[in-house]
Parts: structure tokens; C-alpha cells; sequence
């Protein structure tokens, strides 16, 4: 990937994401506790500014970094006794120093992790955004997301061994969970998120588990990201990603960088009202989008007529055998997605929205309604200024996000 792409592209969201995620040495606005939490973002900007600078000096790396020579000092020092870094003397304009290099070198690689809700998938990119290794395993049902975590992380250990590269090569793990998480207090959001994740700390069971800076986020916020950077819509500034699942959420890239309001909790149009007084949703509200048009919704929908449709597979094996019951009730619910679709593309105009998610594999059965229901909310000026497609990305799109937004810190600083 070229510099160039990197500056006219990425640039902007890069710089939003460093003010995103916050990470000021001082702390900013975080949960107490985070002692770890905090010296693991530190890191992340000492490894970032050395896969940009190479070996380093110390002051090399506060004046890139902006923290203090004492706060280095103790990660450069811990990073060391881990293996992660080697640390020389060095003389640097007469004066004695100490030369610091990640020992991953140039096979450095970031990991990203995305659950789906019967798989997860792991990638591993470089940092110019190559994907270098990645698989996918199966999940049993009703996973319990530290187990899930487990395996992932034997699935990391595999692909690294497989394309030769030592443990130490890993600066840094993405993951993307299914649902919202608030920012400032690093957990995910009670009613917005899987029942599974509700109480799980996944900052925390990461930070335990790995070495490296870990950056967790909504996987619809991440698959905004790689659709920004793998899709094919070439420079982009306003981006809606909009993934259907057993949860509907958004991921927002406004001005060319994501948008993560106040928490980070953007998007959630799972939870606009669609059918005033329909299903009860896990919100407490009735007639959320997410109630009347999630996977879990039509497959329930589907059931009275048709008890054999027990999951998403059986959905779209159905549909796409023409079976004209299970089309209607994904027509419906595809219709009501448009609908919140068109709302927010009339406060936000952008230039491409992209359905991701299981469904996508339906192509115009889930396209074709969701472009009606759109239509019908938006001024045609709008509509016209607007491409909605699937996702060409499969299922891929949560996990390459995941591992972007590890590198993208040290992309801006590439370019800064
Ligand atoms: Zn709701």
C-alpha cells in the first residue's frame, strides 16, 4: 500500500481515532483500576512508533509518542524482559544512549479477532494492511465468550508457527465483539450487546491472556473500518456499515474517521422504533428495528408455518430455494431495515451504505427490499447520491477491522 493511499485515505481517520480512544499518559476519562489498562495503551504507541521509526532511541520515542522519558523507560524495560524489544547502547550525538528494536522486526504483525455467533475468525495482517494468514473455526453454540477467547488465542499461536514469524512479531490484538462497548468505561453495554458479553470484561480477560495492547470494539464499528480500507469503493469519506445479525447495529465513518460519539456507543439503530407497540425487545422498548428484523426475529417469524427453520442456515437455504413464505418474511424485515437506513442517510448523506452479516449471501432478496424501504425515507437527491451494496468482504469484515485499528495509530504517526 502506498504512502499516498495512506495519506489521502486513511489519514483523517487515523488522527480521529487517536482522540477516540483517548489514551493520554495521564489516563483521561477511565474506569479506576486500569493501571494495566493504561500502561497497555502506552505500549501500543511504543511499538507503533517503532514500526514507523525503526530502532529507536528513547527520546526518539518520547518526542514521538508525547510521553514522559520515565514512563518509557519502565515499558521499554518491561517490553525487554519479555522478549518483546532488544535494548543496545548506542551513541547518538556524542552523547551515550540506548538504542531500543522490536524483535518481530519487519514481520511485525497485528492479529484481529471477530465472533460470529457459531464461528470466529482470526487474521493477521502487516502493517501496510496485507493479510498474511487467516482461519476460521467453528464455536459451539451458546459459547462462552472467555472460551471463545481460548481458542482464538490457539488459533493466533497456529498462524504465526504457519507463516514463521516468532510470538514476539505480535504487537498488538483487535477484537471485535457482537454488540456496543462503552469506551470510557471499557465494558460492554447492557441491553446493546449479546446476553453472553453483558458481564464479561473483555479489556480485562485480554489484558490477563496477552502480552500486547489489545483494542476491543463493536464489530459493527469494525467492519465500517474494513470496509473503508479492503472495500471496493475507492476513496470514501462517509461510510455507513450496517450489520444484521441476532443484533442490527451501525458503524459510522463520517469525514473520512469513525465516529464514536461521547462512549462509543454510535450506531445503535437496532434499538429506532419501527412497529409502534411490536415484539418486545431485550431493551425494555418494544418494536425495535432489532425485534422485528434481526436473523433471530425472522427466524421466529418464520416458525409457525415452518418449524424446520431452526437457524440463519436454514433461512437462506430456504430463500434461496424460492421458498415464497420465508422470502415475505425477509422482504418484511429487510423493508424495515431500509426504512432506518433512509432516516439516517437523510442526516447524513454518505456516499456508500454496506450490508454486512450472515445475510449477505441472499445478494437481491435482502438488497431489492432494503433499497425500497430506503427510497420511500430519503429525498431523491439522497437516494441518488447513495450506492447500497452488500459486503464483499464475506464474513471477514469484523476481524480485518479488528487488526487495522492496531496499526492505525502508527499509520498516522507514518504520516504526520
Ligand atoms: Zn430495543
Amino acid at each position: 500500500m502506498c504512502v499516498h493511499f495512506l495519506t489521502t485515505r486513511l489519514l483523517p481517520f487515523m488522527m480521529a481515532f487517536m482522540s477516540i480512544q483517548g489514551g493520554n499518559e495521564q489516563g483521561g476519562r477511565q474506569s479506576p483500576g486500569s493501571q494495566t489498562s493504561l500502561r497497555n495503551r502506552n505500549q501500543q504507541r511504543i511499538v507503533e512508533a517503532l514500526v514507523h521509526l525503526g530502532p529507536s532511541t528513547q527520546a526518539d520515542l518520547a518526542r514521538r509518542t508525547g510521553l514522559s522519558s520515565a514512563t518509557i523507560s519502565n515499558i521499554v524495560t518491561k517490553m525487554a524482559t519479555e522478549g518483546l524489544v532488544s535494548v543496545e547502547p548506542t551513541n547518538r550525538h556524542g552523547r551515550r544512549a540506548v538504542s531500543v528494536r522490536l524483535l518481530g522486526g519487519d514481520g511485525s504483525v497485528a492479529a484481529g479477532i471477530g465472533f460470529g455467533r457459531r464461528h470466529l475468525r482470526v487474521v493477521l495482517i502487516s502493517p501496510d494492511y496485507r493479510v498474511v494468514a487467516e482461519d476460521s473455526i467453528v464455536l459451539p453454540q451458546g459459547f462462552r465468550p472467555a472460551d471463545g477467547l481460548s481458542l482464538a488465542e490457539d488459533v493466533i499461536k497456529r498462524l504465526m508457527d504457519q507463516i514463521g514469524v516468532a510470538g514476539n512479531a505480535l504487537v498488538g490484538i483487535g477484537v471485535g465483539i457482537p454488540g456496543a462497548i462503552n469506551h470510557l468505561t471499557r465494558m460492554p453495554v447492557r441491553g446493546a450487546v449479546s446476553a453472553e458479553w453483558e458481564d464479561f470484561d473483555p479489556f480485562g480477560e485480554l489484558e490477563r491472556r496477552f502480552k500486547v495492547p489489545v483494542v476491543v470494539d463493536n464489530d459493527a464499528n469494525l467492519g465500517a473500518v474494513a470496509e473503508l480500507i479492503w472495500g471496493p469503493y475507492g476513496r470514501v469519506s462517509n461510510l455507513i456499515y450496517l450489520k444484521i445479525g441476532t443484533g442490527i447495529g451501525t458503524g459510522l465513518i463520517l469525514n473520512g474517521a469513525p465516529f464514536g460519539g461521547a462512549a462509543g456507543v454510535t450506531g445503535e439503530v437496532g434499538h429506532f422504533e419501527v412497529v409502534p407497540g411490536g415484539r418486545s425487545c431485550r431493551c425494555g422498548n418494544r418494536g425495535c428495528l432489532e425485534a422485528e428484523a434481526s436473523t433471530s426475529a425472522m427466524i421466529e417469524r418464520a416458525r409457525p408455518n415452518l418449524a424446520t427453520v431452526e437457524s440463519t442456515e436454514d433461512l437462506m437455504a430456504r430463500a434461496l430455494e424460492g421458498d415464497a413464505a420465508i422470502q415475505r418474511v425477509i422482504d418484511d424485515a429487510s423493508v424495515h431495515i431500509g426504512n432506518v437506513l433512509g432516516d439516517l442517510a437523510s442526516v447524513l448523506n454518505p456516499e456508500v451504505i454496506v450490508i454486512g452479516g450472515p445475510l449477505v449471501g441472499l445478494g437481491t432478496l435482502i438488497l431489492d427490499p432494503i433499497r425500497r424501504g430506503f427510497s420511500r425515507r430519503t429525498l431523491s437527491v439522497v437516494r441518488d447520491a447513495t450506492t447500497l451494496a452488500v459486503s464483499s468482504l464475506d464474513d471477514r469484515g469484523e476481524a480485518l477491522g479488528a487488526a487495522a485499528v492496531v496499526f492505525r495509530r502508527a499509520a498516522a504517526l507514518t504520516d504526520a
